[in-house]
């Protein structure tokens, strides 16, 4: 999607991975709660967004894994204030993101079945609304996520193509 459409990937849980590496103010936090598969608070990771995007040349941004819950949406919206164009939500059978997860082999800390359980748990309490949210926008695409890459790629591409992003 980044090369295709000329985006630039903003992943939270990237950015909080940053924060704890540079051993920033909330690093500590951050980690235990990366750990334990919860929630960081939304004040701290709509701030890494935002610098993100204050310090990056581009206007086109790619948000992975934001907003997670309700209270996310609306920390960015008063802070950042921008709606996006429009939202994918990767739709996957539990047992498939699992075994994705258990098989990346990316050495991270919450990539254990105990963590990535309570972070299934997590998503279905908190993500429901934001959904449902971007959907009576008719903001919402909804993509099957099975299959290869490529797969899933075509599947997204016209989401792109609606919003006259082509290169
Ligand atoms: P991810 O890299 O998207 O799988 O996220 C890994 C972990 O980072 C999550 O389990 C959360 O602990 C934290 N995290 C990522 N994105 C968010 C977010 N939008 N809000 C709060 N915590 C997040």
């Amino acid at each position: 999607m980044v090369e295709t459409f000329g985006f630039t990937h903003l992943s939270a849980g990237d950015l909080l991975r940053k924060a704890i590496s540079s051993n920033s103010e909330n690093g500590a936090m951050i980690l235990n709660t990366i750990k334990e598969g919860k929630i960081v608070p939304s004040e701290v990771t709509v701030k890494l967004i935002l610098k993100a995007i204050e310090s990056s040349e581009n206007d086109r941004f790619l948000f992975d894994g934001f907003p997670r819950s309700e209270e996310n949406r609306m920390a960015y919206e008063r802070v950042v204030g921008i709606e996006p164009d429009f939202v994918l939500f990767f739709d996957c059978p539990e047992e498939e993101m699992v075994k994705r997860v258990l098989n990346r082999n990316q050495g991270r800390v919450d990539d254990n079945i105990d963590t990535v359980k309570e972070r299934l748990k997590v998503f279905t309490a908190l993500n429901l609304p934001v959904i449902e949210y971007y959907s009576e926008k008719g903001k919402l695409y909804k993509i099957d996520a099975t299959g290869t890459e490529d797969e899933i790629f075509e599947r997204v591409r016209p989401a792109f193509a609606a919003w006259r992003y082509v290169f």
